[in-house]
């Protein structure tokens, strides 16, 4: 059953009973919605067990809402990778900070009750931290019979897991989210390619355009150099957490092979203290280059309260900021403000932008034409420029793992309509027969004839 994630990227959680276990995969908070619905949907659980809640990574659509389970199922034993349980301080901490000041009186009082700082430091202790392909042995209170687990590298960023469930003969396999090609820091997916009856997968990207790393970082150095030629400063708007270090990383790469000239970078916040977990893990993770380090990266810090006098306005320089969509607020969106003035400036779009946030506004922006930005009547006189770095797999490299694991099930998740369409009919067409679950939230579906076992979805 899908709680959250179902035909979005929302709040995703995966709900899974095997003869008497129930098992969560992810507890996300919906990245924008600040309702009662931001959260996964519980009350599709009722009357079921839920007695391990996995979390596949660190990032806020699949971690978010883990308080807001634990306060709700208190027994629950919650499993991650170390790295994930590492970032979860900073991402839990900062995603209670925002709930706080955000959340309208919609949401009823004890939904947030776990969000306190004494409360996420509480539901932090009680994590169980893994490492990659050992397995767990579970059996729920009205478990009957054992349930083996064990979580596999995604790709996606650090610590980032797909996770195979084996229950009685039968083989489970949840992509998380997952990139099969190396990254900058990251190396490809190492999901096992074995058989599984039913597979679980994100579809995020599965009705774009193929992404091209080459050409890409090639338009990307391009803008770089057109931009600072004309004494001009590029901005980055980038998420904190798997973005920011793998940009860092390329815009060093570039700056080392004489691609684009070495020019002051500037970053901070959320991102520094991010960079430093990623270090701690630059021998331990299946990272490109092992003992490379961020903090490594000659990076200056963003003054923070004056950030209209900094000085990438005297110098031509590179400044990477949170956040990736620049929503209302933050430190990109401040800067993008001050961007606008300058028409010798660049801003380089790197991720995707929804349709709903201030990102997308000024990327369907006309140079010096008025246009509407979170509410405020603005222009712009920079450049800007859109780039594609995913750390989402591409459909091609994604049929072809599902096609080697040869399920008869497929549940498509974690994707826009559009993309869940395009992936099924790309699945059917290379194995006909295939049995395809687009889930709606909050529905159960029998995934064999055996009735003991379900699966329910929520975003
Ligand atoms: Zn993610
Ligand atoms: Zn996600």
């Amino acid at each position: 059953m899908i709680l959250g994630g179902a035909e979005e990227i929302g709040a995703n959680a995966c709900y899974l009973e095997l003869d008497g276990t129930g098992i969560l995969i992810d507890a996300g908070l919906h990245p924008r919605l600040r309702t009662v619905e931001a959260f996964p949907d519980l009350e599709a659980l009722e009357g079921r067990p839920v007695d391990l809640l996995v979390v596949t990574h660190a990032h806020t659509d699949h971690l978010g809402g883990v308080p807001f389970v634990m306060r709700r199922f208190p027994h629950v034993r919650t499993l991650m990778t170390r790295a994930t349980r590492d970032l979860s301080h900073i991402m839990l901490h900062n995603g209670g900070k925002i709930l706080r000041s955000e959340v309208t009186g919609h949401v009823p009082r004890e939904a947030l009750e776990y969000y306190t700082p004494e409360q996420i430091e509480l539901v932090r202790e009680s994590f169980t931290a893994t490492d990659y392909t050992e397995v767990s042995t579970v059996r729920g209170y009205t478990g009957r019979s054992d349930v083996q687990l064990s979580l596999h590298y995604s790709g996606h960023i650090l610590g980032s897991a797909g996770v195979v469930i084996e229950h009685q003969g039968r083989r489970y396999l949840h992509t998380g989210d997952v990139q099969f090609v190396d990254q900058q820091v990251m190396k490809g997916a190492l999901l096992p390619r074995t058989h599984a009856d039913v597979v679980i997968t994100e579809a995020t990207n599965c009705a774009s355009d193929p992404v091209d790393y080459v050409s890409e970082t090639k338009k990307l150095a391009a803008f770089i150099n057109s931009v600072t030629a004309a004494n001009g400063s590029v901005l980055i708007p980038s998420f904190a957490l798997g973005k920011t270090q793998e940009i860092l990383t390329l815009l060093y790469r570039l700056m080392r092979k004489g691609t684009i000239p070495y020019l002051p970078i500037y970053s901070g916040g959320m991102g520094v203290a991010i960079n430093k977990v990623y270090d701690h893990y630059c021998y331990a993770e299946p990272v490109r280059q092992p003992g490379f380090e961020i903090s490594d990266i000659p990076q200056n810090s963003l003054p923070f309260r004056h950030l209209s006098k900094g000085d990438y306005f005297k110098e031509p320089s590179i400044v990477v900021a949170s956040s990736g969509m620049l929503s209302k607020g933050t430190t990109s969106y401040r800067l993008a403000l001050e961007w606008f003035r300058q028409p010798s400036f660049g801003i380089a779009f790197i991720g995707y932008q929804d349709p709903t946030t201030p990102g997308y506004s000024v990327l369907h922006s006309e140079h010096q034409k008025p246009f509407d930005l979170a509410g405020r009547t603005v222009q712009r006189s920079c450049r800007i420029e859109r780039l594609r770095f995913s750390a989402h797999t591409n459909r091609e490299p994604l049929v072809n793992f599902i096609t080697d694991v040869r399920p008869s099930t497929v549940v498509i998740t974690h994707g826009e309509p559009e993309a869940c369409d395009a992936l099924a009919l790309s699945v059917l067409d290379r194995m006909p027969g295939t049995r395809i679950i687009i889930p709606r939230k909050g529905v159960a579906y029998e995934l064999s004839t055996n009735l003991t076992e379900q699966l329910v979805t929520s975003a």
